[in-house]
């Protein structure tokens, strides 16, 4: 990985920006919508929001220029995206700024997926001449039969707004690696650093029409770009409800899809793990970003012999997360915005009653009057059919649950609709491999919370977390299909 420049804050971020990048020209619309911080609520710009006649110029654009981007050598292909990454690594600090004030997470949790995004781009960099088909078993030698893998096309990629350096990176730079021509939308939510990560595209030299923009509210323009007739393939990442609405809309024109949707991810802690070293992981997986990770370590579930030890070390060390704005840069920022602020704090106060008890937060930070703060949150959870053991809330919000041996530490684990990931604690290594096989998730981590940040490894999905294989050499697989060719040799 490449150094970043050292002056960290300069130039404080702007939020404004037109926001519809089509056929390699950015194009400003009438209607606009503020990027608001949101540790204040203050208005620092406005992106103008796309049209959704945008959708099919946006389409058309990348028509025009899928069939040269695919024959583009692969190898030149990998040139430019790697000359991209470069870019990324170069301009560090001014994307984290810029994720960081739109999203509200601390400058080092920007700068940490700034790093993660440019590693991204340069792991596919690597991938986009080393994508190979097969030769296969024919019916005698007079046949000769292989693979072709081939671009789907067109590819239309919806992002969420919590990790959008990160979320762009793993799918754009896949999709083009592959020879792909794409058309984006980001989230209106937290837009910004996507679009300077696209000024650095055109830098790199990526070729007009090859990558589109439109950013504006999902329900018109997200929405009718997933229906788009002339959409090849969609990359959807979001809430499940989202996810049930784009697979819908893919129906209907027999779209390829794949989809990255919520969790509810467990940290099995069993008696005999290392407590020092699970105690500070489970509290940095549920207010890293403040609890706005779709892979966010959600619930403990602890064995009953050293529940109450484990109780009262997270709680002790959750109470002393240090919490302010961007740029302060401490342990956590406030949520995204007012509505994430009502919805989390609405499901917090919705919870408690008869076997979920609050033993944490649940309210504004001590001297956070403005913005959208949240004290990091602890339920204690007895009556295991409460629904917030299984709702994804997408804030800071740890529920705690007891077990009392493996049978019933996987029927805890196994019990929600999710499964993204889940994280077993324990110094016994049959134990951790005989969970690792029997729990339903994309992804397992021992002894450690989750290794997203490893860019070869996989980010699997099961269950309604969706299914895909984001990061790793086989996303690239994800964005081709396979064509089949059967030759009869003649003379
Ligand atoms: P969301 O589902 O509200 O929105 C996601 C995107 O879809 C946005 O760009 C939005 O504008 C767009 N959209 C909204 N309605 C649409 C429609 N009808 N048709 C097409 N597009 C539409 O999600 P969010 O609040 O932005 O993000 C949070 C969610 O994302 C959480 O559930 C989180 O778990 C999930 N997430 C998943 C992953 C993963 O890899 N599995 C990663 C990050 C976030």
């Amino acid at each position: 990985m490449t150094t970043a420049e050292k002056t960290p804050l300069t130039p404080v971020p702007s939020g404004d920006h037109p926001g519809t990048f089509i056929g390699g020209a950015w194009l400003d619309r009438t209607t606009s919508f503020p990027s608001v911080d949101p540790a204040t609520g203050e208005t620092f710009g406005h992106i103008s929001a796309s049209e959704v006649a945008d959708v099919d110029r946006a389409v058309a654009a990348a028509r025009a220029a899928a069939r040269a981007w695919a024959r583009t050598s692969p190898s030149e292909r990998g040139a430019i995206l790697g000359r991209w990454a470069g870019l990324v690594f170069q301009n560090m600090h001014r994307l984290a700024a810029l994720e960081a004030r739109n999203v509200g997470k601390p400058l080092s949790g920007g700068l940490l997926n700034v790093q993660i995004a440019g590693s991204i781009l340069q792991f596919t960099a690597g991938g986009a001449d080393k994508l190979t088909g097969a030769t296969l078993p024919t019916r005698s030698p007079d046949f000769f039969g292989f693979t072709r893998r081939e671009p789907h096309g067109v590819c239309a990629i919806v992002l969420p707004w919590n990790v959008p350096a990160v979320l762009f990176a793993a799918n754009i730079g896949p999709a083009l690696a592959a020879g792909n021509a794409v058309v984006l939308k980001p989230s209106e939510v937290a837009p910004l650093v996507i679009h300077a990560l696209v000024e650095l595209a055109e830098e790199a030299g990526l070729p007009a029409g090859v990558l589109n923009v439109l950013t504006g509210v999902g329900v018109e323009l997200g929405a009718t770009l997933v229906s788009h007739p002339g959409i090849d393939h969609i990359s959807f990442v979001g809430s499940v409800a989202t996810g049930r609405l784009v697979m819908q809309a893919a129906a209907q024109n027999l779209t390829p899809i794949k989809v990255e949707l919520g969790g509810k991810s467990p940290n099995v802690v069993f008696a005999d793990a290392d407590l020092d070293v699970a105690v500070p992981a489970i509290v940095r997986s549920i207010t890293e970003n403040a609890g706005q990770n779709c892979n966010a370590g959600s619930r403990l579930l602890v064995q009953a012999d050293v529940a109450d030890e484990v109780r009262s070390r997270v709680v002790a060390a959750m109470s002393e997360i240090r919490i302010g704005a961007w740029h302060e840069d401490l342990d956590m920022g406030p949520l995204v915005n007012p509505v994430q602020h009502e919805r989390v704090s609405g499901l917090v106060t919705g919870a408690l009653g008869d076997g979920v008890e609050l033993i944490l937060g649940g309210e504004r930070p001590t001297g956070r009057d403005g913005g959208n703060f949240l004290a990091p949150t602890v339920l204690s959870v007895t009556d295991r059919s409460a629904p917030i053991v299984g709702q994804e809330i997408f804030g800071p919000v740890l529920t705690v649950e007891t077990f009392t041996d493996d049978a019933d530490a996987l029927a805890l684990a196994n019990g929600t609709d999710f499964g993204l990931l889940a994280c077993i604690w324990t110094n016994d290594v049959s134990r951790a491999l005989r969970m690792s096989s029997e729990i339903g998730a994309g992804q397992i981590s021992v002894n450690q919370f989750s290794d997203a940040g490893v860019i070869g490894m996989p980010f699997n999905m099961a269950k309604q977390s969706g299914f895909s294989s984001g990061n790793g050499y086989r996303a690239l697989y994800e964005f081709t299909r396979e064509k089949a060719v059967a030759v009869k040799l003649l003379g």
